[in-house]
Order: structure tokens, then C-alpha cells, then sequence
């Protein structure tokens, strides 16, 4: 099938080109295509070859939709060469990819971009190895009685030179490099360890720790998330894993299968970021998860917003009636605490409640939560749990 599918993508390449043009295959799923004239007849057509290749093509009894992304140098503006301008091409490719944008000029900016990201790459490679990265961890609360019921186990990457480096710009780097595997082994290990400890002492609480898109379509990741369970002896049933609506659809048939084991497990499954995935609700229908976290977008302002109010509100009910966890994420200030409550979403997550913080930090507040709450020191009721298996939602 990706034979022939790069045949009509050749043919289809070739349509377009008249007898002047080179194009020719550089390899994988990449053409080089060689332009006689300056800038602006490169980018028109660069134009032109990508809406050749919008129509679905039939490859078998499949029509199947490519998505194609243009990198553009010329000479010799940005090289003289023919390696320099492949090479200059490439980057303006890769931009164009992480952008969306699907035709990009080459400047030398994106050069520095580059050069950079590829340093922070290797940064973080070493990271791994040298003991940089740690992982902080943020309550989530009770909204009743206000005791920490589980814990976020989030990454942070203490970078020698530039202090803190936020997840965010590393872990789009991670995904796209194939360091995520070892990034996300690395949580996972952590979190299971701070967990078995809390647990030695008494305490039950739930870890939820995140996995990216691309863990979804790893066949191999329930075995050894299974492993790491077994390893630290924490039931299953103690770990969530976070995933994006994004992560669910990207490879939706995979994700499923990967998600059903991991749920065989014991393992409950989070929808975390809930609301800003452009996903439909079929995946509710057809995915088995345990919890929906609403996105912090909706929730730091449902006071103010009435639109916000409404969405989460639904979101709540909605969690309820599928039998669903729901943890609204971005609590920011007490009023909005007290609305969630009262609406019925049991379990919140933001700054006004707790921020990410270290193993010893929660180490201190789960041995105040048990000081207060049950004050002989008896194991609290799990008050905010939703039974498991899910309740069967009907037709
Ligand atoms: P996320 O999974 O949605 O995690 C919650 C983020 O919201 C955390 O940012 C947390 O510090 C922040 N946050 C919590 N409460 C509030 C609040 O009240 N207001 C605001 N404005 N923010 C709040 P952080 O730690 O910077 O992580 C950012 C993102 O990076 C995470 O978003 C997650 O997508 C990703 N990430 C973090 N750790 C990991 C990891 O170990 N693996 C993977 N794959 N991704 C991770
Ligand atoms: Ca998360
Ligand atoms: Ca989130």
C-alpha cells in the first residue's frame, strides 16, 4: 500500500512539473523537487505541487488522505551549493511542518532555531542520565473536606545554565525525537516509588501521571506499565494515566487497544485537558475511560464567564450520568472552589488549592490531612471514588 501510494504521489508530483523540472525521490516520504527560477516561481509552485496532492487518492479499495508540507530554498540567497540548499531546505521543511504551515521560506532564523533546539536536545538527553530532571506533584483535592485524594506527578528540568526550563517547550522536543519513551519510563518509575513510600505510611491516595500522544499507539506500553507497577507494588488501580482528546484521535484504533489493556490492568484511564481537543464525544461512547479533567480554561473564570459556568457545569453532568470521575483543573481562587461543589464535582486542582510541589512537601500535608481529619489516625474513607467497573450507561 505505501508503494503504491508513493507511485500516485510521483505521478501526481509529476502532473504538475513541466519538462524542466527535477523532481526526485530523497527518501521515506520525502521529494526533492529542483526549480529553475528565483523565489517567487519556487513558492507558486511549491503552492501548486501541495494542491495536487489534496484530492484523496485510491490506493486498493482505500481513498486515502495525504497531508504534504513544502520547504523552500534558492540560490543564491540561501546557498550556492547544492548541499547547503538541501540542507537549508530541510529546515525550512521541518517548520513547516511543526507549524502546520504548509509552504515555509528558509531564513536564517529558523536556522538559530534549529541549532537551538537541537542543543536543548542533547541537554535533555543528558538530563535524563544526570539526575537534572525530578518530578514535582500537585494535589487534588477534596472539595468537601478539602484532603488530598490524589497527586499530579509532573516533570521539571533544572537545566545547569538556563534554571528552570517549563515542560512545555521540552516535551513537544521529547515527542519529536523519540525521547519521550525513556522521559515517560523515567515519571513513571519516580511517581510508583514516592507512591509506595506515602503507601508504606498508611496513605491512600491515587497518582495520575501523563502520557503523550504517541504512548497511545505503543502496544507495548501496558506491559511495562504493568512491570513498574509489580516493581514498586502499587495495586494498578492506585496509578491514572493522563491522555489528550488529541492523543485519543491520532491513531484511534491503536489508542483503543492500548487503552482496553491498560484498563484490564486495573489501570484507570484520565482525559486530561478535556474540551479544547477538537475531538468528537463519540470517543466517550467508545473508549472506556474513568475520568474527565476539565481544562483550566473553562474553569478560572466560570465566575466571571457565564459560557464558562455553562460548560463546566454540563462537563459535570455529563462525567456524572457516563458514571465518569471529573477533576476540574486551574483553581484559582476560593469562590470558584465553592461553585464547583456545588455543582457536584467532587475532586478540584489548581493553585488556590495546591501547587506542584516536592515528595516531602506532600509527604507533610497527606500526615496533616490524616492529624485532621481522623485524628486517632484510622485511614479516611475514600469519599470522592467512583466505583469501578463504570456503571453500564444504556442504549
Ligand atoms: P497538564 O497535564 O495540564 O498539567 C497541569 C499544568 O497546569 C501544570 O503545568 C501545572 O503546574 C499547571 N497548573 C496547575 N494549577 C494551575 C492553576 O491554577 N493555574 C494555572 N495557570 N496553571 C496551573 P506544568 O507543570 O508546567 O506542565 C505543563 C504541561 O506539560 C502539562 O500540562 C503536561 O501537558 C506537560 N507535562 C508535564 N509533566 C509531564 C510529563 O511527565 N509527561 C508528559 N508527557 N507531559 C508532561
Ligand atoms: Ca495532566
Ligand atoms: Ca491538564
Amino acid at each position: 500500500m505505501g508503494d503504491q501510494l508513493l507511485r500516485t504521489v510521483a505521478d501526481r508530483l509529476d502532473g504538475v512539473l513541466g519538462g524542466s523540472q527535477l523532481v526526485n525521490r530523497l527518501g521515506g516520504d520525502e521529494f526533492g523537487v529542483v526549480v529553475d527560477g528565483g523565489l517567487v516561481d519556487s513558492e507558486a509552485l511549491a503552492h501548486d505541487l501541495l494542491a495536487a496532492l489534496a484530492a484523496p487518492m485510491p490506493v486498493g479499495e482505500l481513498d486515502l488522505v495525504v497531508r504534504a508540507s513544502a520547504g523552500v530554498a534558492v540560490a543564491p540567497a540561501h546557498g550556492t551549493d547544492a548541499a547547503t540548499l538541501l540542507k537549508n531546505a530541510d529546515i525550512a521543511l521541518y517548520q513547516a511542518k511543526l507549524d502546520r504551515d504548509r509552504t515555509c521560506v528558509y531564513s536564517e532564523r529558523l536556522d538559530v532555531n534549529t541549532v537551538e533546539r537541537l542543543r536543548l536536545l542533547a541537554d535533555l538527553r543528558a538530563a535524563l542520565e544526570n539526575g537534572h530532571l525530578t518530578v514535582a506533584y500537585q494535589p487534588q483535592i477534596d472539595l468537601t473536606d478539602r484532603s488530598t485524594v490524589g497527586v499530579e506527578a509532573l516533570i521539571r528540568w533544572r537545566h545547569p545554565a538556563r534554571g528552570l526550563v517549563p515542560p512545555d517547550s521540552f516535551i513537544p522536543l521529547a515527542e519529536n525525537s523519540g525521547l519521550i519513551g525513556a522521559l515517560t519510563a523515567y515519571v513513571l518509575d519516580t511517581a510508583l516509588a514516592d507512591l509506595a513510600r506515602w503507601r508504606a505510611e498508611g496513605h491512600r491516595l491515587r497518582m495520575a501521571v501523563n502520557l503523550s500522544a504517541r504512548h497511545l499507539s505503543d502496544l507495548a506500553l501496558p506491559g511495562q506499565v504493568a512491570e513498574a507497577l509489580r516493581h514498586h507494588g502499587v495495586p494498578p488501580t492506585e496509578l491514572v494515566l493522563e491522555v489528550t482528546e488529541t492523543g485519543l484521535m491520532s491513531d484511534p484504533a491503536r489508542a483503543g487497544v492500548v487503552i482496553a489493556e491498560l484498563r484490564s490492568l486495573g489501570v484507570g484511564i484520565a482525559v486530561d485537558d478535556y474540551g479544547t481537543g477538537h475531538a468528537s464525544l463519540n470517543y466517550l461512547k467508545r473508549l472506556d475511560v474513568d475520568e474527565l479533567k476539565v481544562d483550566r480554561s473553562f474553569v478560572s473564570d466560570m465566575d466571571r464567564d457565564h459560557h464558562d459556568f455553562i460548560i463546566v457545569r454540563s462537563t459535570i453532568m455529563l462525567a456524572r450520568d457516563l458514571g465518569l470521575r471529573v477533576i476540574a483543573e486551574g483553581v484559582q481562587e476560593e469562590a470558584t472552589a465553592i461553585s464547583l461543589r456545588d455543582l457536584g464535582c467532587a475532586i478540584g486542582q489548581g493553585f488556590h488549592l495546591a501547587r506542584p510541589t516536592t515528595p516531602e512537601e506532600i509527604g507533610v500535608r497527606l500526615r496533616a490531612d490524616r492529624a485532621r481529619v481522623s485524628p486517632t489516625g484510622g485511614r479516611r474513607a475514600a469519599g470522592a471514588d467512583v466505583p469501578r467497573p463504570r456503571p453500564a450507561t444504556g442504549s
